[in-house]
């Protein structure tokens, strides 16, 4: 990758400061220097760094404060301890502030390279951690597939159709119902029933196109909305949507395709007719879908 990190180093001794600098001149990150703690927490607040490598006998701060400060500000900034070779104590006291890990001087530049290393790694973690965590507390993720929930998707519909208003262009919504899948659950037990719920999610989601919309809309029902696609195209999409289904997963589905604005204009109307469009698809004998039809879906 690219992208480069921002380092803080938090060194009042000259020496170790320029070692360091040199050492880790050739990598990917910028450095930044801060000779006290009060100067290392002024930076960090206004500086976003992955990593702060840090002296733990500062003149200004114990470096165990400086650590659980730091932690306090952001806990995603990994934090790496500086200690002199016979200090074990303040390296533990150190981790357990919530350092990520220690290093002892006389330094190894090529251990530092690599502890840093490390520790970016780390950070990244947290920070996927995080936006995961970010997407959940907003609640439009749904827990056990991990791809957007019931509140999402009237959200989400109720936006394309407002958009589409003013810009008029088709867009299908599929509504999706896993066959017998009661059966499938006495016979198995929830959790594969619960392991087939994540893997459809996921081949919903991995066979259609990017700009596709994947849903679960409630317990065994998945919704999907296809942006700029006819229900000619629609059909097309979920006869292999099906297949794709009969062939990779222990359950087949029912699936009902209704048409903005050809069939509905309005969100509720368009769930109620893909939701006819799929019953009649059940009524048929299942593992099929079925296009909503004025005429057959009364
Ligand atoms: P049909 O083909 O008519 O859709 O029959 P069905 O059995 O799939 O439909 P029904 O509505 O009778 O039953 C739905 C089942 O889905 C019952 C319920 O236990 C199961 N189910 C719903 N949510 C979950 C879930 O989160 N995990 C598991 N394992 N099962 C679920
Ligand atoms: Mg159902
Ligand atoms: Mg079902």
């Amino acid at each position: 990758m690219g992208d480069e990190f921002k380092v803080l180093i938090v060194e009042d001794e000259e020496k170790t400061f320029k070692q360091l600098k040199e050492g880790l001149a050739s990598g990917n990150c910028k450095i930044y220097r801060a000779t006290s703690g009060k100067e290392a927490l002024k930076l960090i607040k206004d500086i976003y760094f992955m990593a702060v490598i840090s002296e733990i006998r500062l003149a200004d701060m114990d470096g165990i404060e400086l650590i659980k400060r730091i932690k306090k500000i952001d806990y995603k900034i990994s934090l790496i301890a500086l200690t002199a070779y016979s200090f074990t104590d303040s390296a533990i006291k150190a981790l357990k502030a919530g350092a990520f890990t220690y290093l002892t001087k006389p330094l190894n530049i090529e251990e530092v390279r690599l502890v840093l290393q490390k520790a970016i790694a780390n950070s990244c973690l947290l920070i996927q951690a995080g936006k995961r965590k970010y997407y959940e507390d907003m609640s439009i993720l749904d827990g056990l597939t991990g791809i957007y929930n019931h509140r999402h998707f009237h959200e989400k519909l109720e936006w394309q159709i407002a958009h589409l208003r003013r810009f008029p262009q088709a867009f299908s919504l599929l509504m999706i119902d896993i066959d017998n899948f009661k059966k499938y659950n006495d016979n198995k037990g929830h959790l594969e029933g619960d392991k087939v719920l994540h893997n459809a999610a996921q081949l919903f989601v991995n066979s259609t196109r990017n700009d596709d919309l994947v849903f679960r809309y409630g317990g065994e029902e998945f919704a999907i909305i296809l942006p700029q696609t006819t229900q000619q195209d629609a059909k097309r999409i979920v006869e292999r949507l099906v297949t794709m289904v009969r062939a990779k997963l222990p359950v087949t589905v029912s699936v009902g395709i209704a048409t903005f604005p050809d069939n509905a204009q309005a969100k509720d109307a368009l769930i109620d007719m893909a939701d006819k469009a799929l019953y009649r698809a059940k009524r048929l004998g299942k593992d099929r879908f079925c296009a909503f039809d004025e005429k057959l879906d009364k």
